[in-house]
């Protein structure tokens, strides 16, 4: 679940100006001379999530300070990026910065509020002083350390801290401008057989139950020794989280996704993988353990025995090497977000499906691992989530109102696939249909019973960006995308005639039915189908370490989270990809470190 919460940043004034800060409108008059023009001036941009506002301070034409005054962009993504742009702008007194990856709108909107605080101060981007070079950059092109993490999501963080509890000196290396990879857009909960949770609830469970479904969620394609591995070790993982990490589980509450014989996910305050990423990140930092931002690994490298010593890397312009004394973790997450690649291994994956992931999810890990002889398993195991952004492909909450009554019509007015079917089935038969888009209808009854109210802003977003729409008839509803009243009425009349007669749903057999459809006001949304997660990837040993086709260890090398494979099989339950990276993070951190 991704949170988007208001916030009102107050983000450092690099150098502070007597006489200049804390205004939000001109302090001094422009001065156009050949001195240029000094003052705070306020300017505003549009960026992801709302206006961001920002007071801009300029010393005849130089950018002296940046003071972000509002600003609703996605916590735990946005800031970082953000501040990378700042950082650029007062070292180069340009806009013209190097690209930062990640949170493009959010970037930009700062950017305009930037360059319209300079409109008020009568300046243009032209004026600006050009500043001398920045001094060369002082990053040394070689690092000596124990272990090299390659990924700061919940893997990485996890296998980083781990090892230095164990005594080693950790590095890790990010390729986007922040933390947290897919860990941070999940949910973030976790399986945990025997939990604390389960025995508040008086849930019964056992480690072989959780292992049976977990076999059987993935068509019993996973390697068993690893599902016996994760299902051992997931309490003390969960305990980990909890005790060692400070992660806030409610007490009293569990999820039960599909697959599971009974509830067992614990659920992360807030109900998001922001809790999670923001507690591994502040005790990583408590351990001083060195994140390098804005480095992607490219190449890992090994000696005369074919033992893993290091990454090459690249930071800007420049070529970074790292060398391991003891391994390296590859943490680099799964390939969802390559298509390209997701081709070579299903050509089912197209560009037709967007995804849910986090851009840096493209498989840089597999590709690299499998260049040194690492084997590959269940490439072509791909997980689509069939209710998403038609425009961004991010899975769609508010689209949860399919799991309390919501009906899935196609362009022609006509049902096409039963609303609670599998992920796989549902995202297939949508992408069948006309422009490859599923419409998603709902009335007021529907409304109520969801928890659609705890998705205000995401509701907005998708009003926003047009893709779901509110009307008082069925009639403005269809008109609106243009879908075939005539067909849609006669579907719905059948519909809530069968909900008022025999409660089933006659024509697709949807379970777990409510109510008919008639109640204003109407909503329609416009849905696709994104891919979710990848299960397959590199194969690892119960040490997680990374193996060859021969079954021989690649020493030095080490694997966890989504970029290993083996573990869930055909198909990952609901649940299981944290309780994988927790289990595995913490075994690749004790492991490389022995
Ligand atoms: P997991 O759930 O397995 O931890 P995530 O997707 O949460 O996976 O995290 C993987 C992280 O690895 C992301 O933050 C991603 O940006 C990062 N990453 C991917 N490729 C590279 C690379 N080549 N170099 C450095 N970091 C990378």
């Amino acid at each position: 679940m991704k949170r988007f919460l208001a916030m009102m940043l107050a983000v450092l004034m690099v150098f502070s100006l007597a006489g200049c800060t804390g205004a939000s409108t001109a302090t001094e008059e422009p001065a156009t001379e050949v001195t240029g023009v000094s003052g705070t001036f306020e300017g505003a941009g549009e960026g992801k999530d709302g206006a961001i506002r920002v007071n801009v301070t300029l010393e005849k034409n130089v950018i002296t300070g940046i003071e972000i005054l509002e600003s609703h962009e996605t916590e735990g993504l946005s800031e970082a990026p953000m501040q990378e742009v700042i950082d650029q702008v007062l070292t180069k007194n340009s806009l013209s910065i190097d690209e930062v990856s990640g949170a493009s709108y959010s970037t930009n909107g700062l950017l305009e509020a930037i360059e319209s605080a300079l409109g008020a101060a009568g300046v243009t981007v032209a004026d600006l002083v050009a500043v001398a070079a920045a001094a060369s950059d002082q990053t040394p092109l070689e690092y000596r350390v124990d272990v090299v993490v390659v990924g700061a999501g919940g893997a990485g963080m996890t296998a980083a801290i781990t090892a230095t509890e164990a005594g080693a000196d950790v590095i890790v290396l990010e390729k986007m401008s922040f933390v947290g990879g897919n860990t941070l857009v999940s949910g973030g909960e976790l399986n945990v057989p025997g939990s604390w949770v389960q025995e508040n609830k008086g849930v019964q469970d056992s480690i072989e139950q959780y292992t049976a479904d977990t076999l059987k969620g993935g068509d019993n394609q996973a390697n068993p020794e690893l599902v016996a591995v994760l299902a051992e070790n997931a309490l003390s993982g969960a305990e980990w989280l909890r005790d060692e990490i400070k992660v806030n589980y409610q007490p009293d509450y569990l999820m039960q996704f599909g697959g599971h014989s009974v509830p067992r996910a614990i659920f992360p305050e807030g109900g998001s993988g922001y809790e999670m990423i923001s507690k591994l990140k502040a005790k990583a930092d408590g351990m001083e353990i060195p994140f390098h931002m804005n480095t992607r690994a490219t190449t890992l490298l090994t000696d005369e025995n074919d033992r893993v010593i290091g990454v090459e890397a690249t930071k800007g312009d420049q070529t970074v090497t790292f060398f391991a004394e003891n391994g390296v973790v590859l943490a680099t997450g799964g390939f969802g977000a390559n298509v390209e690649m997701r081709m070579a291994y299903n050509a089912e994956y197209d560009e037709r499906y967007n995804s849910t992931d986090q851009e840096g999810t493209t498989g840089d890990g597999i590709a690299m691992a499998e260049k040194i002889g690492a084997a590959l398993v269940d490439m072509e195991f791909i997980q689509t989530y069939p209710a998403c952004s038609v425009k961004t492909g991010i899975l769609s909450y508010v689209a949860d109102t399919r799991f309390d009554g919501a009906l899935l019509f196609n362009k022609e007015g006509d049902r096409f696939v039963g609303e609670l079917d599998r992920r796989d089935v549902i995202s297939k038969g949508i992408l069948a249909q006309t422009d490859s888009i599923g419409y998603l209808v709902w009335d007021n009854q529907v409304t109520e019973a969801s928890h659609m109210d705890h998705f205000q802003k995401e509701y907005d977003e998708l009003v926003k960006n047009g893709e779901l729409f509110k009307a008082d008839s069925v009639e403005e509803l269809a008109n609106h995308f243009g879908l075939n009243l005539e067909k849609m009425q006669a579907v719905l009349d059948q519909y809530n005639e069968d909900m008022k007669t025999t409660g089933e749903d006659s024509v697709w057999n949807r379970r777990g039915l409510k109510f008919s459809i008639e109640e204003a006001p109407f909503y329609i949304q416009k849905v696709a189908p994104s891919v979710h997660h990848t299960m397959g990837g590199v194969v690892i040993n119960t040490q997680a370490q990374v193996m060859t086709a021969e079954g021989q260890v690649v020493e030095g090398l080490y694997a966890a989270g989504e970029v290993t494979g083996g573990i869930h099989g055909k198909n990952r339950l609901g649940g299981n990809a944290i309780t994988d990276l927790t289990v595995f993070g913490r075994i690749a951190g004790e492991e490389v470190v022995k």
